[in-house]
């Protein structure tokens, strides 16, 4: 029997994990910068956090979460995404102490789950980069928020990113909007796809992200969420436009965006890169007033953002952003002949503890192929031990690159060696 990986799942391999650890560290940096702090939460939660959070109507959870019950009975739901689990957390941890105005900023980089149909950069298990500031309701912090997601994209090569911002009010203002539009298109539904016929019901807003043609055709003459917005919701936009003024970032007002979860309110924003073609979005987010009061905790605002992390992969290799060069690094022990082979062992051993990177060849081939492994596995020096240096106390250091040689007592080789290592 010989087994696959589940569908719409993809294994990371060795060859591929440094372009990962370098969006990782870059994410992380940034973050550093921005004064985030990391949260690990648990990969999977209480599936009424995702209901009650997300919406019943999301496609989310309507038809695309992992959720199972354990041997006690409990519904539990595999991490669906990042927003809910991260304010959960902060409810449940008190992560904001007495100061009910104090600001908390997290970032996480973790797997989301969703029985999705797979297609390019999209992936059942896909992981997100995310963060979330808690405690402030001004516009300047959801434009630091999109500062912070433009100083990644930048920092990891890519440019060219759009920014496309939308407000979708608040519970004052939405619901009102929300019958304009259903009125607004109640002669065409009939017209309409099968998601957007059920979305006249269930879920109206989202019509406007629908990407079939005809729908969109229909919503073309639709009102939109700006020109029904409350004065508060008004005055909140305009000053996230000021604050990304402020910064000179350019954006575009797209009335289509409303994100497909039910919590946000008033900004709502998407990232989308002209390379990935029709899946363009890489990133996005929104503000989220009323999250944390639902899920239990105080009425403090938030908002946030995700970014996939294999949709900027994709986004980088299209745009031929070269991976970072290795450099080489470690000693590559070469013995020669049997009596070698122990003291050599040992001295595997020993190097490693002493915090340097080294290898041994355990099929003990000639000394020309073992010279010939170590360069192509980018090894910055051979320590080569053979008879006469165990006798003499030393180990001849070969530079792979120069091929100059050098003799090192085998007392100082540890400190010799790790004289050399790059990063
Ligand atoms: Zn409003
Ligand atoms: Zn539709």
């Amino acid at each position: 029997m010989r087994y696959q990986r589940p569908k719409g799942t993809q294994d990371i391999l060795p060859e591929e994990a440094p372009r990962w650890r370098f969006v990782e560290r870059t994410f992380r940096d940034i973050c550093r910068r921005f004064g985030y702090s990391e949260i690990r939460t648990p990969i999977f939660e209480e599936t009424e956090l995702f209901v009650r959070s997300v919406g019943e109507d999301t496609d989310i959870v309507s038809k695309e979460m992992y959720t199972f019950e354990d041997k006690g009975g409990r519904s539990l739901t595999l991490r669906a995404e990042g927003t809910a689990p991260a304010v959960r957390a902060f409810v449940e941890e008190n992560l904001q102490g007495q100061d009910r105005e104090r600001l908390v900023k997290l970032y996480y980089i973790a797997p989301i789950f969703r029985q999705d149909k797979p297609q390019a950069g999209r992936y059942r298990q896909h992981h997100q980069a995310g963060i979330e500031a808690i405690g402030s309701p001004e516009p300047a912090v959801d434009a630091e928020v999109i500062d912070l997601a433009l100083s990644f994209y930048r920092a990891l090569g890519i440019e060219g990113t759009r920014l496309l911002i939308n407000s979708v009010g608040c519970p004052v203002c939405a619901p009102g909007y929300v019958d304009e539009l259903r009125a607004s298109v109640a002669d065409s539904v009939e017209h309409m796809c099968r998601d957007c016929r059920r979305r006249y019901d269930t879920n109206p807003l989202r019509l406007l992200d629908c990407k079939e043609e005809t729908c969109r055709r229909v919503l073309d003459n639709a009102p939109t969420m700006l020109d029904s917005l409350c004065g508060e919701c008004a005055e909140h936009f305009a000053g996230l436009r000021e604050h990304l003024e402020a910064l000179d970032i350019a954006y575009e007002i797209d009335t289509r965006i409303v994100r497909g979860l039910d919590y946000y309110t008033k900004t709502a924003f998407e990232f989308r890169h002209d390379a990935l073609g029709a899946q363009d979005s890489i990133g996005g987010g929104g503000r989220y007033d009323g999250l944390v009061e639902q899920c239990g905790g105080p009425a403090i605002p938030g908002v946030g953002l995700g970014i996939g992390i294999e949709r900027v992969l994709l986004v980088r290799e299209a745009l031929g952003l070269a991976d970072e060069e290795q450099p080489r690094e470690g000693s590559f022990i070469v013995t020669i002949g049997d009596e070698a082979w122990l003291p050599g062992y040992r001295l595997l051993h020993d190097l490693r503890g002493a915090g340097v990177k080294a290898e041994i060849d355990y099929r003990r081939r000639s000394i020309r192929a073992q010279m010939r492994y170590a360069d192509a596995q980018g090894y910055l020096n051979a320590v080569i031990l053979g008879g006469d240096e165990i006798a003499r106390g030393i180990a001849t250091v070969r530079d792979m690159l120069s091929g100059e040689q050098e003799e090192v007592p085998l007392e100082a080789l540890a400190e010799h060696l790790k004289g050399d290592a790059q990063e």
